[in-house]
């Protein structure tokens, strides 16, 4: 994709029509985020480039530590299911500032996704869209091995 689509995408404007059933899917698997700890309750939905989606939420344990976010249970589900190749991921949670995937979601999602679109909407309806390279500028990956 040329840097100036890639722009496009990113501002957000157009496109984000299809986009609705996603983040629909992401809201949906929020309803089941386990976040007794901090009631930061976030939902994600992954879609494969077969457009089956994926969706996942974040949950909490005693430990902390053992939490894991909502972006990389989509990503162990879709994995763990057979699908190698993904398109897009929407990411929900309910704050004005909208929440992108933390450090270690966004080297996960590069290992198995690549360069794929993020989504970030709140409950709102306000959305944002990035290409993950966007967010992850200088990743580590499998070809510095
Ligand atoms: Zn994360």
């Amino acid at each position: 994709m040329s840097p100036k689509a890639s722009k496009a995408i990113a501002r957000g404007k157009p496109g984000l029509g299809r986009s609705k059933a996603l983040i629909a899917a992401a809201r949906e698997a929020r309803a089941n985020a386990c976040a007794p700890y901090s009631k930061f309750r976030v939902g994600a939905a992954l879609k494969t480039s077969s457009k089956k989606i994926y969706g996942g939420c974040n949950v909490e344990n005693a430990t902390y530590g053992l939490t894991v976010c909502a972006e990389r249970v989509a990503v162990w589900k879709a994995v763990s299911e057979g699908a190698r190749k993904f398109e897009a991921i929407a990411i929900v949670a309910d704050t004005d500032r909208l929440t992108p995937p933390c450090g270690a979601c966004r080297q996960i999602l590069w290992e198995f996704c690549g360069n794929i679109e993020i989504i970030l909407a709140n409950l709102r309806g306000k959305t944002e869209s990035y290409r993950l390279a966007e967010l992850f500028p200088k990743p580590f990956d499998g070809k510095f091995l």
